[in-house]
Parts: structure tokens; sequence; C-alpha cells
């Protein structure tokens, strides 16, 4: 076989995705983009703001500085020690130095360089399902073993139930909030819980385990005084972050890993993060992005934008007898799913050309995921024939 098993493997597991993309393309080619109404995307819809163009327009001009040449490989000193700056004042890791700070390609770099750095093999990584289907095979990349645990009936974390997941193997634990698939921000009481768990935990178990905060929807929130990332909530920890959804940049591939001051071997974890960042051959995150969003760390995208589609689509699902609870962050939902196989449903929407994500892709069966990442013409459209499905015109 030419490809490896492993890879094999996963690309059959993964295959629905592409099943899913390529019935998509097929309506689009069938009934015109037009008729078809795409919610499976969780793709930024909006453009940069206008400030982030003025900085490209700014950084291109600056010749003669070799701004462009390789760099350290945890990024420009001057980058890393402005966001360790910003993450201390804001009392998130206090005492964070650039050293602790290395710049990443994107969240799905900083998880993969952070897990490279973490596990041994065989190490387990609890993550609370339903999660971001990435994660599999982010922690198979480095020999680690996923291990799932549940989420409550609300998508709040099940303190209890991860206390009991962890063993002597646990290594980590990844932590996304708010969620995606389901727009889950969790409570602060809930994360201090997390936190005092964890702690019992290492000292039953004997060792560190590192709570990974993936937050790259950290700015997509809706409700007034959220609470900080949950690595705030535990000293062995990690906070990865993305400029993907707060600049809507997704394709120019930038964000960072800051390690808690606080962690056991803080110093060697950024040493291997620095490491694995060279050597699983990002080599380091892209220079100009580096250097924008250091001057973009007040900047974000209107997030109203996606607050009034979550409420139109919120109300509107309701009223055409969708389960579901209103998220508190991103820019999905997950509504129960009308039939009890949600594959099944997916497939009944495809008939009425709306694209869902099946739950099941998340590891929670029954439920159906719609970004609402898109424009009118979708929300509109997809309203009308979702009514349809529904048995309802
Ligand atoms: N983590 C989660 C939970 C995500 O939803 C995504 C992207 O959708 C990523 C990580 C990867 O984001 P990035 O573009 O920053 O690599």
């Amino acid at each position: 076989m030419a490809v490896a098993r492993g890879v094999q493997e996963a690309m059959t597991r993964a295959s629905w995705i592409r099943r899913m993309f390529e019935r998509g393309a097929e309506l689009v080619r069938q009934h015109g983009a037009q008729n078809v109404f795409d919610f499976t995307l969780g793709n930024p819809y909006l453009e940069p703001p206008a400030a982030f163009f003025d900085c490209l327009g700014e950084l291109a001009r600056r010749r003669g500085e070799g701004l462009h040449r390789y760099m350290p490989n945890a990024g420009f000193p001057q980058v890393r020690a402005a966001i360790a700056e910003r993450l201390a004042g804001q009392e998130i890791f206090p005492g964070l130095r650039g050293e602790g700070v290395v710049m990443t390609v994107g969240a799905a770099g900083g998880m993969n360089i952070a897990l490279k750095t973490l596990l041994d093999p065989g190490d387990e990584v609890i993550v609370l399902a339903p999660f971001f289907a990435e994660y599999g095979f982010y922690v198979a990349n480095h020999g680690g073993v996923l291990k799932t645990v549940e989420t409550s009936a609300d998508f709040d974390v099940d303190v209890g139930a991860v206390a009991a997941a962890i063993g002597p193997r646990t290594k980590a634990l990844i932590v996304n909030s708010p969620n995606n698939p389901t727009g889950r921000l969790y409570p602060r009481a809930t994360l201090e819980a997390l936190g005092g768990a964890l702690a019992e935990a290492e000292r039953r178990i004997g060792h560190p385990i590192y709570l990974i905060a993936d937050d790259p929807y950290r700015e997509l929130i809706y409700v007034d005084d959220p609470p900080p990332p949950a690595a705030v909530f535990h000293a062995n920890s990690l906070l990865v972050y993305s400029w993907s959804k707060s600049l809507s940049v997704a394709g120019d591939r930038i964000g960072y890993v800051a390690v808690n001051p606080r962690a056991d071997g803080a110093e060697a974890i950024a040493g291997g993060l620095t490491f694995t960042n060279r050597t699983l051959g990002y080599v380091n995150a892209p220079a100009v992005m580096q250097l924008a969003v250091t001057r973009l760390l007040d900047a974000s995208i209107d997030v109203n934008w996606y607050r009034t589609r979550r409420d139109r689509l919120v109300a509107a699902l309701r009223d055409l007898g969708f389960e579901l609870r209103a998220p508190e962050g991103t820019f999905y939902l997950f509504p129960r799913s009308p039939d009890a196989d949600d594959v099944a449903f997916v497939n009944r929407a495809l008939e009425e050309r709306v694209l869902l994500v099946p739950g099941t892709g998340f590891g929670r069966p029954g439920y159906v995921r719609l970004s609402y990442s898109v424009d009118d013409r979708t929300i509109d459209g997809g309203i009308a024939a979702l009514a349809r499905v529904m048995g309802r015109r």
C-alpha cells in the first residue's frame, strides 16, 4: 500500500466529511450556488477589519530590515514579549514573560506542538465530547491515546466524570470553551471545580496533568462578564490561541501557545514547543502575520454580526420545532436532531439542499451542527428549506 496504514485508516474514518463536501459540490452544480444552503463551514465569513489591511500596507513598505528572513523558531522576541505583557496584564498568566510564548501556525499548529511536547507513547489525553474532530488526529499524530468524557445534557463539563476518567497514564486534558460544536461557554464555577479536581487527581496519581485550553473563539462570546480562559484555573496549563476567528484571517495561519509560568517544568515546556515548532516543519509562524497581530491586539471583527445571526437562527429553529440551547459563543448551533439518527436527518435535509454536519462527527450522535458564519441568503433560504424538511411550508 502506497499510503501508510494509519493515514489510510484515518482518511477512511474521516471520509464522511469528504462525502458531504462532494455531495454539496454536486448540489451546487445541479441547482446553482444560490439554491444550496450550506451550514457546514467553520470558515470565518467576514472580511478582516480595515485596520488589518492598513497594517499590511505599512508592513509591505518596510524594506531593508531583514523582516522576512528566518527568525528564532519561537517567533520574533518583541512579538512574544508584547503578547506575554498582555496576558500578564489581563491576569490570565501573571508574571508571564516572552520566553513563555511560542508563536504558531494557528491553533492547529499550536495544538500539535503542545501535544508533541507533552506526550510519550501511550499517554492519555482527555477530551470532552462533543469535540472538534481534529483532536483525534492531533493526539494520534503524537502517539497519544484519546479518552472521551461526555459533557452533561446542557454540554457543561461533568467534573466528576473527568475525575473518574483520570488514571496513571493521563497526561493532558483539552478544554475548548466556547466550544466547537456546541457554542457552550463553561461557567466560572465549573472551571473552578475542574481546576480543583485536576489538582486533586495530580496528588493522587503523582504527576502533572496539563490542561490545554484551546481558545480560538475567545472573542466570539455573547455574554457579559465571561470567565477567563480555562487555563487560568489550573497551574499546569497551556493556552492555545489563534487570530483565525477574531480577525477573520484563518488562511493566514497565526496563533500562539502560552505556558502558565506556574506550570511544572514551564521553561522546559516552552523549549519543547520551540523545538517541535521547528521539527514538525512549521519552522516559525509567518513573519508578516506576527508583526501584524502585534499591532492589532485590540482589533476584532464585529462580533455583533455573528450575534445577530445566532439570535435569528435560534428563534427560527425553535419556531420550526428544533430543540436547542442558545450558545454563549462561537458561530455554531448544535440542536438535537429531529430524527434520532442524525445522519439520516442530515440526508433528509440534503433533499431540500440544506447541508448540515451530523453530531456523530463530533462524538455526539443525535445532534446536528450548523455554522452561522454564512450570508443572509443562506440563512433566509436555509430557514425556508428547513421548514420544508420539518414538514411545514
Ligand atoms: N480548535 C478548534 C476548536 C477549532 O474549531 C479550530 C478551527 O475551526 C481550530 C482549533 C483550528 O483553528 P486555526 O485556524 O487557528 O488553526
